[in-house]
C-alpha cells in the first residue's frame, strides 16, 4: 500500500473516531470544562446596552434566552400556565392526524374550562366563552387566537419581571460568554472534506463541547489576488442570517494567520450528485426524491423570505447529514434583492440556468425554481433535462436546448405527479412557472408532496428513509483533493486586516447557544456555584 493511501486511511480513521466519540473523550472534555465559568455579573453589565431587549428576540429566537425565560416562569405558577399552554398548542399543531382529537380534548380540559386546574385567567371573556368546545368546527382558529393572547400576556408583566430577575442577569452573563474571541485554539482539526475555490474544507471539533463542524477556509492571499473579499463577506452574512434546518448554518467566523474561516454544520453524508451517480443504480428512489425536494423547497423558500436568490441550486450543492436530512450549501452565488429591483448579472451553473438568465434578461427568485426543476428531473432520471449523463456538448447547445426544446419524460421512473411538477418548474416563461405564478405560490402544495406533512417536516419530525452509513466517508480520498499552490507577491495591508476583523465576528448566536445546550454546558455552568472567573476560560 502506497504512502498516499496510508495517509488517507489514517486520516479517515482518526476522523471516523472523532465522529463516533462525540461523548468519547469525556475525561479530557471534563477536564477542560472544569476550568470554565460564566463571566461575572460585573463583567456582563456592559453587554446590556448591546442587546435588543425585545420579547421575540430574547425569549423566542435565542435558545438560551428561551430556556432562562422558561426557568423563570416556572417560579410563578400563573406565568407557567401560559407557557405550558403554548407548548401544548404547538404539540397539537404538529401532531399527526390520528392523535389530534385527543390532544384537542386535553387542551380544553386542562386550560380552557373555567373549572380547569390550569385555567387561562388572562383570556378575554369573549374568547374564553368560544373556546370551551373542542368539537366546534372553527376550534383551531380560536385556539390560534388564544395562543396569541397567551403570547401578549407573556410579553407584558412576565417579561418585565423576567428582566428584573436573576435569570436575566444569567442571560447577560451567557451573552458575554458568547462574545468571547474565537481562535483556532478553540477547535481540534481533522481531515480535509473537500476543496473550495479559496481553500480547503476540513472537519473540526469544538474542544469544550465535542461538537463537530465543517470549516471552510478562505486563504487570505488567494482571496485578495482573486478579489473575492466582498463575495466572501456576503456569503458569510447570508449564512449567518439564514437560520434554517434546510440550509447549512454558520456557527463561527474567525481568522488564523493565513485564512478566514467559516465554521458550518457538518454534512457527513455526501452531496446528492454523489448519491445520484455513484451509489447503486443511477438516479434516486422516488420517495427519497420527494423527501429531498420538499426539504430543498423549504430551504429555497427560507432564502426567498429573506430576499435572497440562491442562484446555485443543483444536486452537488445539496449535502446530507448523518441522519439523512439535507441542506443547501455553498451560498457563494447568492445575492440580495433590494426592494422591487431585479438582477441582470449572468450567474449559475451550466445545465441548471433558467431561460431568463441565458437570455440575459432581468430576473429574481424564479431562477431557483427552474434549477430545482432540473434537479428533480436529475434525481429521477439520472441525467439533467437538457444534457445527458457524460454527454459531451457545448454550453451554447445546452443553452439552445434550454431555450427551445421540450424535455422528454421517457424514463420509467417518472410518475404522473413527478412529471407534472418537473413540467411546471421547467416552464420556460417565468410567469408560468411553479413558485412564480402569483404571490405566495408555494410549490410544496403540489400533489407531488402529498405523502409529506410539511409542518412536521419543517419541525424536523419526519425521519428520512435513507440514512447514510456511519462508517463510510462520503468524500473523495485525500490524494484526489488537489493541493493549493502557494500565492506569491501579495502584500497584506492595514486595510486588509481591518476587513479580516469585520469578517471574524466569532460565535453566531443561535447555533452557539444550541451547541451549549446540546452538549450539557448550559446545565453545568448555569447552576454551578463555581467561582465566577474571567472571560476566556473557554479559549485554551
Ligand atoms: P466553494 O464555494 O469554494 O466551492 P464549497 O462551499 O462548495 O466551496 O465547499 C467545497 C467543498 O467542501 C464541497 O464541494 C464539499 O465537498 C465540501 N463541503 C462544503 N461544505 C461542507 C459541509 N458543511 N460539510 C461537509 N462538507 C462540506
Ligand atoms: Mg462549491
Ligand atoms: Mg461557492
Amino acid at each position: 500500500c502506497d504512502m498516499g493511501a496510508l495517509d488517507n486511511l489514517i486520516a479517515n480513521t482518526v476522523y471516523l473516531q472523532a465522529r463516533k466519540s462525540v461523548d468519547g473523550d469525556i475525561k479530557e472534555m471534563r477536564k477542560r470544562r472544569q476550568s470554565l465559568a460564566l463571566p461575572s455579573h460585573q463583567q456582563s453589565e456592559s453587554v446590556r446596552q448591546n442587546i435588543d431587549v425585545v420579547f421575540e428576540n430574547v425569549c423566542e429566537k435565542q435558545p438560551i434566552g428561551k430556556k432562562l425565560f422558561h426557568l423563570f416562569t416556572e417560579t410563578v405558577p400563573e406565568y407557567q400556565v401560559a407557557v405550558d399552554f403554548e407548548n401544548e398548542v404547538m404539540d397539537f399543531c404538529l401532531a399527526e392526524n390520528g392523535v389530534k382529537d385527543n390532544l384537542r380534548q386535553n387542551i380544553v380540559t386542562n386550560f380552557l374550562k373555567p373549572d380547569s386546574k390550569n385555567y387561562l385567567a388572562f383570556l378575554s371573556q369573549e374568547l374564553a366563552d368560544k373556546c370551551k368546545d373542542a368539537a366546534e368546527n372553527n376550534f383551531e382558529e380560536r385556539l390560534a387566537l388564544a395562543r396569541s393572547e397567551a403570547k401578549t400576556f407573556l410579553m407584558g408583566r412576565p417579561f418585565e419581571d423576567f428582566q428584573n430577575s436573576p435569570f436575566f442577569t444569567k442571560f447577560l452573563q451567557w451573552k458575554t460568554f458568547e462574545r468571547q474571541p474565537i481562535t483556532e485554539k478553540y477547535f481540534y482539526q481533522f481531515r480535509v472534506l473537500g476543496k473550495g475555490g479559496f481553500g480547503e474544507v476540513c472537519a473540526i471539533q469544538v474542544k469544550t463541547s465535542g461538537k463537530m463542524y465543517a470549516c471552510k477556509q478562505l486563504d487570505k492571499k488567494r482571496l485578495k489576488k482573486k478579489h473575492g473579499e466582498e463575495m466572501a463577506l456576503l456569503e458569510k452574512e447570508i449564512l449567518e442570517k439564514a437560520n434554517s434546518r434546510f440550509i447549512v448554518n454558520l456557527a463561527y467566523a474567525y481568522e488564523n494567520k493565513n485564512d478566514l474561516c467559516l465554521v458550518m454544520t457538518l454534512m457527513n453524508g455526501g452531496d446528492l450528485k454523489f448519491h445520484i451517480y455513484h451509489i447503486g443504480e443511477r438516479g434516486l428512489e422516488i420517495n427519497r426524491t420527494i423527501f429531498y425536494t420538499a426539504q430543498i423547497a423549504c430551504g429555497i423558500l427560507h432564502l426567498h423570505s429573506m430576499n435572497i436568490v440562491y442562484r446555485d441550486m443543483k444536486p452537488e450543492n445539496v449535502l446530507l447529514d448523518d441522519n439523512g436530512n439535507c441542506r443547501l450549501s455553498d451560498l457563494g452565488l447568492a445575492v440580495r434583492v433590494k426592494g422591487s429591483k431585479t438582477i441582470s448579472q449572468k450567474a449559475g451553473t451550466n445545465g441548471y440556468m433558467a431561460p431568463e438568465i441565458l437570455k440575459e434578461e432581468k430576473y429574481t427568485y424564479s431562477v431557483d425554481w427552474f434549477a430545482l426543476g432540473c434537479s428533480v428531473y436529475e434525481m429521477i432520471a439520472g441525467r439533467t433535462p437538457f444534457k445527458d449523463y457524460k454527454e459531451k456538448v457545448s454550453k451554447d447547445e445546452v443553452k439552445r436546448r434550454t431555450l427551445e426544446d421540450e424535455e422528454k419524460y421517457e424514463h420509467p421512473k417518472f410518475t404522473e405527479e413527478s412529471k407534472d411538477i418537473c413540467k411546471l418548474f421547467l416552464a420556460k416563461n417565468a410567469e408560468e412557472r411553479l413558485g412564480c405564478r402569483r404571490e405566495n405560490d408555494d410549490p410544496r402544495n403540489h400533489p407531488f408532496f402529498k405523502s409529506i406533512n410539511i409542518q412536521r417536516l419543517e419541525a424536523g419530525l419526519i425521519d428520512p428513509s435513507f440514512v447514510p452509513d456511519p462508517s463510510t466517508v462520503y468524500c473523495k480520498d485525500l490524494g484526489d483533493i488537489a493541493d493549493f499552490s502557494e500565492i506569491k507577491g501579495i502584500e497584506i495591508t492595514g486595510q486588509d486586516k481591518q476587513f479580516y476583523k469585520t469578517f471574524s465576528t466569532g460565535a453566531v448566536t443561535i447555533p452557539w447557544q444550541e451547541e451549549i445546550i446540546e452538549c450539557g454546558l448550559f446545565d453545568e455552568l448555569n447552576d454551578s456555584t463555581r467561582r465566577e472567573s474571567k472571560i476566556g476560560g473557554m479559549v485554551n
